[in-house]
């Protein structure tokens, strides 16, 4: 006990020293204990993303597939900043990679009572046939990753039947379940400290392979624990998951973000949002590389009608 104190403080007192050398500069141009922060979404992160994509050994993905469990239909100016009174349909999606000889999950949807919170009273779509089906992908999975700690992706691994056999194969980051014990977006998906212990809890700088072909990119700011996940198929196919930090390819494409209020209610970072927006538009621009936000119904069926992605989990 006495020694791990003083191990502490002495970690304390040399991060002290480090900020006090760097006053002139800010922490994470210079931070020595973070190199990975030297240059948080510079030009080199997409090149980094492709070499750590090859550092777990195996066989890369074959597919990537998708599933909406639900939608909530909101005006188009709820979603982006300036945007019309339009409506505008927000796919409520899971995702899984599919490997020869296994699948790894991204997300987990939710069951009904999760969905209605996100109604503001209306009723909306809610198939429970298919997030019946999540619920079995989550089961069969090798491994399940999250996006965030929002009830829309996360609900599915916390209030499972079969929460610790899922558990037991999901990663979830220190800052999400920080979120999740502490201060959970509803009170439905908290999770007690017990709980949390049944998951594997990692924390990492800026980015860390999972699965071959996969490595998770910290981004927070749509939530404390958000984070985005960067894919490469066997094919040679490469996507970036860009989860929340815009609910619409627009957003990106535009470089807009949700409205302020929107963000209010969040309780987002919006300084953080607009270099993640910023670093997109990049990749957009400099690559091949396939941007797929979480929601966009639009973007996922065209992705879909152009081959690129496959609707429907599999179970095999
Ligand atoms: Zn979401």
């Amino acid at each position: 006990m006495r020694r791990t104190f003083a191990t502490k403080s002495a970690a304390l007192i040399l991060l002290s020293m480090t900020t006090a050398w760097l006053s002139s500069a800010t922490a994470a141009e210079t931070d020595p204990l973070v190199p990975q922060a030297a240059q948080p979404y510079g030009d080199g992160l997409l090149a980094q993303l492709r070499r750590a994509a090859t550092f777990v050994p195996g066989a890369l993905p074959v597919e990537l597939r998708y599933i909406t469990v639900a939608e909530s239909h909101r005006p188009r100016r709820v979603v982006l900043d300036g945007g019309s009174d339009e409506s505008y349909v927000q796919a409520r999606t899971a995702f899984q990679l599919v490997y020869d000889d296994s699948t790894l999950m991204i997300d987990a949807g939710m069951d009904e009572e999760v969905h209605r919170t996100f109604g503001m009273g209306a009723v909306e779509p809610y198939w429970p046939e298919r997030n019946a089906a999540v619920q079995e992908a989550l089961v069969a999975a090798s491994l399940v990753v999250i996006t965030h700690e929002h009830g829309d992706h996360v609900a599915g691994i916390v209030r499972s039947p079969n929460r610790r056999a899922i558990a037991a194969h999901t990663v979830l980051t220190k800052a999400q379940v920080e979120t999740l014990v502490l201060a959970p977006q509803s009170p439905l998906i908290r999770l007690t400290p017990s709980q949390a212990a049944d998951y594997l809890v990692i924390d990492y700088a800026r980015f860390h392979p999972v699965a071959p072909g996969v490595v998770l990119v910290k981004a927070p700011g749509h939530t404390p624990g958000h984070q985005m996940v960067f894919v490469q198929l066997n094919s040679g196919t490469e996507y970036l998951l860009s989860a929340d930090v815009t609910w619409t390819l627009d957003g990106v494409v535009d470089l807009v973000q949700r409205p302020q209020a929107t963000s209010d209610r969040i309780r987002e970072d919006r300084d953080a949002l607009k270099l993640q927006i910023r670093w997109l538009k990049r990749v957009l621009n400099a690559s091949d590389v396939i941007v797929v936000p979480s929601h966009d119904s639009v973007h996922l069926a065209d992705l879909e009608g152009r081959g690129l992605i496959v609707e429907g989990l599999t179970s095999d």
